[in-house]
């Protein structure tokens, strides 16, 4: 767990400068909504060379833009395997599950969320767009 002061001030820095924003060329985004909240996601997804490129734009609170933008830097280069796996470990302690020793980095700033069970899809919300816009990506040239 990172100290809380640490994690808000992650996660306001996200909300405030967010990170890969704007669609990607040539690449159908995934918009999910979170009406409970009034959050929108659009995430973009795509495999160059077997290594991921995403990006987001999206409206709403300081939580799901957050994450979508923590996400956007915590995925960006990784392979698609690698993108699950992580996909799996933040879903993990987002539901107040031990991440065991993933590698979550500025991503552990959302553990606090799993106490608020409401905002659990807040968090979760751009992961879950970022799985369908994974199924729609190209596979990657063999
Ligand atoms: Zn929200």
């Amino acid at each position: 767990m990172l100290p809380e002061a640490v994690a808000k001030q992650i996660i306001a820095d996200h909300q405030r400068r967010p990170r890969h924003t704007g669609a990607l060329d040539g690449v159908a985004g995934v918009t999910l909504d979170n009406p409970g909240c009034g959050d929108q996601v659009t995430v973009w997804a795509d495999v160059p060379q077997g290594r991921l490129a995403v990006t987001f734009s999206g409206k709403g609170c300081a939580i799901s833009q957050s994450s979508a933008s923590l996400m956007t830097v915590a995925l960006t280069g990784k392979t698609v395997e690698e993108a699950h796996a992580l996909a799996r470990q933040f879903r993990a302690m987002v539901m107040g599950e031990e991440p065991g020793d993933a590698h979550l980095g500025d991503l552990l700033a959302l553990a606090g969320v799993s106490r608020l069970h409401a905002r659990r899809k807040c968090a979760l919300l751009p992961w879950r767009a970022l799985e369908q816009a994974l199924e729609q990506a190209p596979p990657p040239p063999p």
